[in-house]
């Protein structure tokens, strides 16, 4: 440990996942490391919420959440953190749609046996008819609806991207990004999608990882125990601490202001700061407005009287008339997420903050959430009668047509500082797995200590046009 890093003191905003992993780098390099969060716990969205029923406890995620990486020393890190309380789970999903239920990724004798007629005609007519279609080429300047509907053709469009997408950002698909198709599906179009209907060569690289990992008390359990060693080795881990300004110099932050359990704002001086808390929160509170949005998420997690739901991990639910966009059984990742011999149900629910779906009572929303399910075939009877439910403000980056140049001027604006990384995915505005927001943690550290500015590469890391399954080494 050099004798300069000990003398430097960084504080770190946020004690997600980037967080706790550039504290660990930092503390691990020697310097002293503060984490301001304004939870209560450690973890940001891959926290795990413990509910006490009547039948014992059940552990619900922020959305269930899954390991995969294809960083091997990340993996290692993560297997050697958990060691036996990490389990291996395997993927099963399925799209619900007008009443049907679809293999999720398609495969050809499911949709043969449960498409309808019309759909397989339309969509066999747009694949012959695609390569006459002109295609926008570049993806900054068209938007999710134009992007799909070029590459996968009207009848799969409609059907398995419209409603889904509309629902879940809030806006039309015509208003949305094509960046969001690129970050989120891995098909790349229909020819792809009819090349993987037909029977796979023993060595074609596998699109979706159906095995992952998973800490067997939730998702979250990684993060409590990342955070208990960060405590061992030194770093003060200060939650409950909302930070709500900063006090700037033309080129430095002087200073960042927190209130501690809702009380006074006081001060905390660091050298440097690596800030994990939204794009958009850094750059009002350091005067500049990015006009940068996030989509809200609220979860609706019920206990239930049977032992299963049914066999898979996530139900995509593409009907607009149903409020939410996906159904989860938390004990199919790990059966120690409900009581022996019951299960619970985990509705995910976009909103905006403050719209009627965030203020909407618990107990409107759960009918609500009970006639949905019955028409998904879950008998309301099976319910327990217990319910809670749990927020995410900032669940994902609205990715409008415009982001990209509202993002580059708040990156703009805030790379000025020359002691400020942003870091993580509220910090990048970006939609990011777990992963790469621990590595982007790791690099944010890694820059503060080598002394070189790293601040654009982490800005656009694993910005690559494929999704995380692609190769990944679940
Ligand atoms: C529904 C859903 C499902 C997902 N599923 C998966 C999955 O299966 N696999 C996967 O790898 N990833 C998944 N993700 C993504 C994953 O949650 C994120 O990549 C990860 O949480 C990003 O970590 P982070 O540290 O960058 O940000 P966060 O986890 O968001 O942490 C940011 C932290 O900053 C704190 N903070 C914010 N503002 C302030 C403030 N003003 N003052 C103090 N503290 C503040 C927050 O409390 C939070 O703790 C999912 C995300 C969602 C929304």
């Amino acid at each position: 440990m050099s004798q300069a890093a000990e003398q430097k003191h960084v504080a770190v905003l946020g004690g997600g996942p980037a967080g706790l992993m550039a504290a660990w780098e930092l503390v691990e390099a020697g310097y002293r490391v503060t984490i301001l969060d304004r939870d209560s716990k450690v973890g940001g969205m891959c926290a795990t919420l413990k509910f006490a029923g009547k039948h014992g406890d059940y552990r619900f995620d922020y959305g269930g959440h899954r390991f995969i990486t294809k960083n091997p020393e990340l993996l290692k890190f993560v297997d050697e953190l958990m060691a036996e309380d990490l389990l291996y789970a395997e993927r099963k999903s399925v799209i619900r749609f007008k009443g049907r239920i679809y293999q999720y990724p398609l495969a050809i004798g499911d949709l043969l046996k449960n498409a309808p007629f019309s759909l397989l005609f339309g969509a066999a007519v747009d694949l012959v008819m695609l390569p006459f279609k002109k295609r926008p080429q570049n993806r900054r300047d068209s938007s999710f609806a134009e992007w799909i509907e070029s590459r996968f053709g009207k009848t799969l469009y409609r059907n398995f991207f419209e409603g889904y997408t509309g629902k879940l950002w809030g806006i039309s698909p015509a208003k949305l990004s094509a960046d969001w198709a690129s970050q989120r599906i891995s098909l790349l179009d229909l020819k792809d999608v009819a090349r993987r209907l037909l029977p796979q060569k023993k060595d074609t690289p596998r699109t979706y990882a159906r095995k992952y990992r998973y800490p067997k008390l939730g998702f979250g359990h990684l993060y409590t125990r990342l955070g208990e060693e960060l405590e061992k080795k030194g770093v003060d881990i200060r939650l409950n601490s909302n930070v709500v300004d900063m006090q700037t110099t033309e080129n430095r932050i002087s200073s960042i202001g927190f209130s501690e359990n809702d009380g006074e704002v006081q001060q905390l001086d660091a050298d440097y700061v690596i800030s994990t808390i939204p794009l958009s929160d850094m750059c009002r509170m350091t005067d500049f407005d990015s006009g940068l949005e996030f989509r809200s998420l609220r979860f609706f997690n019920m206990p239930m009287e049977t032992e299963n739901i049914s066999d898979n991990t996530w139900q995509y639910l593409s009907d607009p008339e149903i409020l939410g966009t996906r159904l989860q059984e938390p004990r199919r990742r790990s059966p120690y997420m409900a009581p022996e011999g019951r299960t619970s149900v985990m509705v995910e629910i976009p909103c905006d903050k403050g719209d009627e779906v965030w203020s909407m009572h618990g107990d409107q929303l759960r009918e609500r959430v009970l006639d949905d399910l019955e028409t998904l075939g879950v008998d309301r009877k099976l319910s327990t009668g217990e319910y809670f439910t749990a927020f995410t403000e900032h669940a994902y980056p609205l990715m409008d047509i415009d982001y990209q140049d509202k993002r580059e001027k708040a990156i703009t604006h805030l790379c000025k500082f020359d002691n400020l990384v942003m870091s993580g995915r509220q910090g990048s505005f970006r939609y990011i797995f777990t992963d790469t927001a621990m590595e982007m943690g790791q690099m944010a550290a890694r820059s503060i200590i080598e002394g070189t500015d790293r601040r654009r590469e982490i800005f656009d890391y694993r910005n690559e046009n494929t999704v995380i399954e692609v190769q990944s080494v679940a």
